[in-house]
């Protein structure tokens, strides 16, 4: 027989005292506290006092045992947690375990727990579950339905509620807990838990702290968000159902701190709250039955259990779920880009590929849509290591967790980054200082207020279709984004070094030499040294610098070198770095040389706010860990060599060149009609590709670098179906 199903010990308060003097040797008056099962007395020796427990003849002595070694646990792992501690040896008394605990003061709470507290309560269970980690012991694998793993066994108990429709509440939740916890339940966390945190066990301050915790009798091994929902319940009992959920995330927020929840765990944690309710009022039912005369302790709970129930029941399941941080499911396609266009209109980030791509996830070099549908990714250099790789995201989270603040102050992860870019730049070159920005367009104009401040010069050198980034003064050096007839008197376009066409001009008063190592927005071409040297000549005798902008080309996307400048045997006077560079999170830099900076005439100095903080510098140290450990660039040269290889070897008319180094591909196509049918079609066929050049008839291949030669496989027998599909 369980120990729910044997009858409780029935000692009165005078025997108690008795038991208290002759077992503990403790003189006091006893005062019956109340439980479920057992007997708990307050025995008051008019000093410090003590609380006696005395066991239901059910409970198997293994399982006390097990309470006290894990209270021991916690007291040696963290033992500032106020946890009652046993004070004698536990003993026999006709038959009966009895055993006597340390006595905490404090006041019991309730719905008045004011947001401070509720914080600190799931911060305090959380510190409790970590002192039980590592803890183990057979005897609590004992089944107590109590445990929220049981809940599908309150069903037999449906017979003892009464009332039809709150035997309807109940069995709603049980089917859900079916249909939504049981398939998740293998995955959850699971560890020894206290089982029963909940405000009746627990002692309170003035101030609302705990400073009791007590009552082990439930603990067990169960999932680590099961012991948590017990808590929530607690905490949201007798609450405005205004504010309950908001108290609830409270207390989740002061949990999460310590310790912070996982997505399966959030998954269900609204329908656990939901299944400690229906296992409140169930149990309290069928005991009712069976011990009338322990009613009123039993059924304490019970009406504002049903007032929860009811009040979910009344919102559903889904809603309780998502406000307790369960994802929404995702809204329809269509749905979403006719707000996309009611927010954000048609000028500002426009959307690509005449159906769009709604996406959820990433990983890799695949991106997966709302519909479970993967998409090869050949088009995103920002994923430069692959999207959503573990070790940035984790260094991320991690970081996000611990600290981010400002370059104003002093801390290691920027320094370290600064140290690592200056060490991956030419040995000659001079380049001795980092600034960390945001964005590629911030650090390029950065770099032109720079360049215009150490040459006096105010001239800009672009190539005929360049993008350097959206910034007023960038804009003007981007051609690309020029309306028609636009043509700023400062700006000289040439056309892009390698595509053939001579460079005649001579230059004068040159600020800047702006120059994306991979000729991107140009059409992707690959000029030789000799071209950029004599280029860079050319606007260094016109006294400019010469700005790389790396956004595009860098960390390793042109195969061989970490930076696509290297290959030209020019060093430049400023480098500026972006998009690949937190694979994700928005981190830029400039790097230069002191004494350009130095005249660089701004009081002050300048500063980004956000530019080179905590998380952006692990995640962009961690960015060129991966691209070392996973040895990108190598891989980026030869699987870029297999791709320009199998893209050569298309036959199609319509096919007019293949050029580009590394994983940036050029494929460019006789019309730009075609290119685009070309670009949606690929993306009917789940791969992702887009499009580049002034008369943007070149298909853009630039996939993240952990791209394979498997993946190429994919991509040149879909861009080959989708041209045969062309001359059908
Ligand atoms: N420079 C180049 C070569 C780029 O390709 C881009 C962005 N496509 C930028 C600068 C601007 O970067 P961001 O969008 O991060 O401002």
């Amino acid at each position: 027989m369980s120990v729910l199903e044997t009858q409780p010990p029935r000692f009165s308060a005078e025997e108690v005292a008795r038991i208290a003097a002759e077992v503990f040797g403790l003189e006091g008056v006893a005062t019956d506290l109340g439980s479920e099962r057992d007997q708990t007395f307050l025995i008051d020796d008019g000093e410090a006092g003590a609380v006696l427990k005395i066991s239901n003849l059910g409970e198997d002595p293994a399982v006390l045992d097990l309470e006290q070694a894990a209270i021991a646990q916690i007291l040696r792992v963290d033992p500032e947690l106020p946890v009652a501690r046993p004070l004698a040896e536990r003993a026999t008394y006709k038959n009966h375990q009895v055993r006597l605990f340390e006595r905490l003061h404090g006041r019991a709470g309730g719905p008045d727990l004011d947001d401070a507290a509720l914080r600190r309560y799931g911060e305090t269970h959380a510190r409790l579950n970590l002192a039980l980690r590592s803890f183990f012991d057979p005897a609590a694998g004992r089944e107590l339905l109590w445990n929220l793993e049981h809940t599908p066994k309150l069903r037999p108990l449906l017979d003892a509620i009464d009332d039809s429709e709150q035997r309807r509440l109940v069995a709603n939740v049980l089917d859900r807990f079916d249909s939504e916890v049981v398939p998740r339940w293998p995955k959850l966390r699971a560890q020894v838990v206290h089982g029963d945190l909940t405000l009746g066990n627990v002692l309170l301050d003035d101030r609302g702290r705990i400073t009791a915790i007590v009552d082990f009798g439930d603990c067990g091994y169960t999932a680590q968000v099961a012991d948590f929902a017990v808590a929530l319940a607690s905490l949201i009992r007798g609450r405005d159902e205004a504010d309950l959920f908001r108290c609830a995330r409270i207390a989740v927020d002061g949990y999460a701190s310590r310790l912070p929840l996982e997505p399966e765990e959030l998954a269900v944690l609204g329908d656990l709250v939901a299944a400690r309710l229906a296992m409140i009022v169930a149990i309290s039912a069928w005991r009712v039955r069976r011990y009338p005369e322990n009613a009123e302790y039993i059924q304490l709970e019970d009406d504002d259990s049903w007032a929860l129930l009811r009040f979910f029941d009344r919102i559903g399941a889904d809603t309780v779920a998502h406000e307790l941080g369960a994802p929404r499911a995702a809204v329809a396609t269509g749905e979403l880009a006719r707000r996309r266009a009611d927010t954000l209109g048609a000028m500002l980030t426009p959307l690509t590929y005449s159906e769009p791509v709604h996406v959820e996830r990433g990983e890799g070099v695949w991106l997966y849509d709302t519909d479970g549908r993967r998409l090869l990714d050949a088009y995103n250099n920002v994923p430069v290591v692959g999207h959503c790789h573990p070790r940035v995201t984790e260094a991320v989270v991690r970081q996000t967790r611990k600290l981010n603040t400002h370059a104003r102050y002093l801390y290691e992860p920027l320094i370290e980054l600064a140290e690592r870019l200056l060490a991956s730049m030419p040995d000659d070159a001079g380049l001795d200082t980092v600034m960390l920005v945001n964005s590629g367009s911030e650090a390029n104009d950065i770099a032109w207020r720079i360049a215009t401040a150490a040459t006096g010069n105010r001239g800009a050198i672009v190539t005929e279709h360049a993008y350097h980034g959206v910034t007023e003064a960038i804009a003007d050096l981007s051609p690309e984004e020029w309306p028609a007839g636009y043509a700023p008197q400062h700006v000289v376009r040439i056309p892009p070094p390698g595509s053939g066409a001579e460079t005649a001009e001579e230059f004068e008063g040159v600020a800047a030499l702006f120059l994306d190592g991979g000729l991107t927005s140009d059409g992707i071409w690959t000029p030789s040294g000799a071209e950029i040297t004599g280029l860079v000549q050319s606007a260094r005798d016109a006294g400019g610098l010469y700005v790389a902008d790396e956004v595009q080309a860098g960390f390793g996307r042109t195969g061989r070198h970490l930076w696509s400048f290297a290959r030209y045997g020019v060093a430049p006077d400023i480098v500026t770095l972006g998009k690949p560079m937190g694979n994700g999170y928005p981190v830029a830099a400039l790097i230069t040389r002191r004494a350009i900076v130095e005249r660089f005439p701004f009081a002050g100095g300048v500063f980004s706010t956000f530019g080179g903080n905590p998380v952006a510098a692990v995640a962009a140290l961690a960015v060129l860990d991966v691209i070392e450990d996973e040895r990108i660039v190598e891989r980026a040269a030869s699987v870029g060599e297999g791709l320009l290889a199998a893209l050569s070897k298309l036959k199609s008319e319509e096919i007019v060149d293949v050029r580009g180094r590394g994983l940036l591909v050029g494929v460019e196509l006789a019309r730009a009609e075609l290119a685009a049918r070309i670009v949606d079609r690929m993306r009917e066929l789940g791969i992702l590709i887009g499009r580049t050049g002034p008369r943007d008839n070149v298909l853009k291949i630039r996939p993240p670098l952990v791209f394979g030669d498997e993946h190429t496989a994919i991509l040149v027998d879909g861009l080959r179906q989708a041209l045969e599909g062309e001359t059908e």
